[in-house]
């Protein structure tokens, strides 16, 4: 697949958008017009600072409103184009894209259309540049690609020919299949873009929401087998106006943009794959990448904090017991059962506690490494002594920094390398990590959700929205099908994020249990400090649900929060906060699926009052 991206994809000037294309691995680029406008390089400087970075220049974009006008604005338009031919030529592009007429267009007729397609194939011709007409999905009489398609028929003009955009196509609902039906010679152009299900024109929802393949909702592996099938073999170029792209750093934008077509193009390979009818003469060739399973559980979560007396006291509370300190590095290791915390001692005495990794138990783990350095995750490098395991890792893109952990049966190996090898005294009923809630930034979320997708083989449920006191949190599952390890991505309000990297918005590891008020009762004895809730909260609790007075007692009196559905029930409870990190119990009861979500916004609003009152009193613990 020859990968391509339209510079309005990316933020920052035309210069940043090519250095990053080019560093991100894209093969070319679609250079939009309003780039060029306001870039103080020549068109030669630009045409020769692509070739130096190895870049081809796929596409000139966009050219509007041409056909379908009567003859005065024809010759106008054709004026248009020809300055427009000229300076394509000293910019080295062979293509331009035409859109359907949205504005100008007043006669609706397919052989005036091509006709005057036609004209403008000719004059192109002169210059030795290629036309690819799109029918945009709110084009004024064109906004069909198969309509497009048989106008550029009529037109007849070898320089005449498609473009196809994934975003204009499925949008519409348009079936994709027709595609297959287009002589692969006659699409000079393919555009893809992926989209969240919305309500929404599909003007509004072309020009801000668009996002990278596998961010969205449409079937874009079917889409490009399509493609495929075809027999189309040119550019395969992502243009993604987006709101959020366009102000996150260009560097990381192009990265993920990249991700995004590798992962596409493995889809798209696993889509076709066994159909016989897929391979044909001068196929598109299609990235294989190492498979990954989904992992079977989280085998540790890693907190590091400059002072970890807090974190290790929080833990005793909740029943875990110390396996002593690393044989060679300055971390502890505290279990209950299969749940695993490991410690880390920051070296600035200041930092703020916080969770800074997670291991995942993987049946191939060096397979799974080798997938993500494909998907171009950033690895972690590790130090080790001479005889302790070395397990591989990758930063994803909220700095969580991922472990493979080979899945064994008993206790892992790597644990072994701490103090005490003697077995947990009396463990109590947590049994392991239920979920973690990664908080992320504002401007990486779709980033994220494509990267623990395609590096890790979860998949992302429907998103919710929790009302805080300081705006929406939009909350993301991303889960294993087994349900054994479960990720919630949480996006806070801006203003939650000052420093907008997702570090202001507290993270959280949820340990499951089988008996929830034994592990609250114990905590209590030891002195937990419970996130406190309303009592507003349990009336209207015995109000929604017919609940026995005495375990609503209970509830109240332990600070535990009830959910239950079809499924069954939820109970769960919070610890405070510590610097940027709490701890969750949760039992679920037997089959309940959710987390709670209608308990989410009570959760958020006492958390915010401890916060401001802590705050105003200077204490670390929030
Ligand atoms: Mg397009
Ligand atoms: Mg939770």
């Amino acid at each position: 697949m020859r990968t391509s991206i339209a510079t309005v994809c990316l933020s920052g000037t035309l210069e940043e958008k090519l250095h990053a294309c080019a560093a991100a691995g894209f093969d070319g680029v679609e250079i939009f017009e309003q780039d060029l406008l306001v870039c103080p390089l020549s068109p030669e400087e630009i045409r020769d600072l692509a070739a130096g970075l190895g870049l081809s220049l796929d596409l000139y974009q966009p050219f509007r409103d041409f056909e379908g006008v009567d003859g005065q604005l024809l010759e106008g338009n054709l004026r248009r184009a020809e300055a427009k031919f000229a300076l394509m030529n000293r910019l080295g592009i062979d293509t331009m894209l035409v859109c359907s007429n949205v504005a100008t267009a007043t006669i609706d007729d397919d052989a005036v259309a091509a006709a005057q397609l036609r004209r403008l194939g000719e004059l192109a011709a002169g210059y030795g540049i290629r036309l690819a007409y799109e029918a945009l999905a709110w084009g004024r009489f064109v906004n069909d690609f198969e309509h497009a398609w048989r106008i550029v028929e009529l037109a007849d003009h070898p320089n005449v020919g498609t473009c196809l955009d994934s975003f204009h196509i499925l949008s519409r609902g348009w079936d994709p299949a027709g595609i297959e039906r287009i002589p692969a010679a006659k699409i000079f152009f393919v555009q893809l873009a992926d989209a969240p299900e919305l309500s929404l024109d599909v003007l509004s929802w072309s020009r801000h929401y668009r996002v990278f393949p596998g961010e969205g909702a449409f079937d874009l592996a079917g889409f490009v087998g399509h493609l495929v099938r075809s027999g189309y073999d040119g550019p395969v170029s992502l243009e993604v106006f987006n709101d959020v792209f366009r102000q996150a750093a260009v560097d990381r934008t192009a990265v993920d943009a990249m991700r995004s077509l590798t992962w596409l193009s493995e889809r798209t390979s696993l889509h076709l794959a066994g159909r016989d009818d897929a391979v044909g003469a001068g196929r598109m060739s299609l990235a294989t990448l190492p498979g990954v399973e989904e992992p079977h559980a989280v085998s540790f979560a890693e907190v590091t904090a400059g002072d970890p007396e807090p974190i290790r006291t929080l833990l005793y509370q909740l029943g875990f017991t110390s396996r002593g300190r690393h044989r060679s590095k300055q971390v502890e290791l505290m279990t209950q059962n299969q749940a695993r915390v490991v410690i880390s001692t920051g070296r600035e005495p200041d930092r703020e506690a916080g969770l800074s990794a997670l291991g995942l138990d993987v049946a191939d783990a060096a397979a799974a490494a080798s997938r993500a350095l494909q998907l171009q995750a950033v690895p972690v490098p590790r130090r080790s002594q001479a005889g302790e395991q070395v397990l591989q890792a990758f930063s994803a893109p909220d700095g969580t920094e991922i472990f493979l952990c080979p899945a064994t049966a008993g206790e892992p190996a790597w644990a072994r390398e701490f103090g005490s090898s003697a077995p947990e005294t009396a463990p109590g009923t947590i049994t392991g990590i239920d979920h973690v809630n990664l908080s992320q930034p504002w401007q990486h979320f779709d980033e994220a959700v494509l990267f623990y997708e395609s590096t890790l083989s979860l998949a992302p449920r429907p998103s919710e929205e929790v009302p805080s006191p300081m705006g929406l949190v939009r909350s993301q599952v991303m889960r294993s099908r087994s349900g054994a390890v479960r990720l919630a991505l949480n996006i806070a309000p801006p203003v939650f994020d000052g420093a907008g990297d997702g570090s202001g918005y507290p993270q959280h590891v949820a340990f499951g249990c089988t008996d929830i008020v034994a592990v609250a009762r114990t905590a209590v004895e030891r002195g937990l400090e419970f996130l406190p809730i309303p009592e507003n909260y349990y009336e209207d609790l015995a109000a929604r649900f017919d609940l026995d007075p005495a375990l609503l007692q209970t509830l109240r009196e332990l600070n535990l929060l009830y959910d239950r559905d079809a499924d069954g029930e939820f109970l769960h409870f919070y610890t405070s906060t510590v610097g940027n990190l709490f701890f969750e119990v949760v039992e679920r009861r037997p089959a309940y699926e959710g987390y709670g979500a209608p308990n989410a916004a009570v959760r958020l609003a006492s958390q915010y009052r401890r916060s401001r009152a802590r705050k105003a009193a200077g204490s670390p613990v929030r």
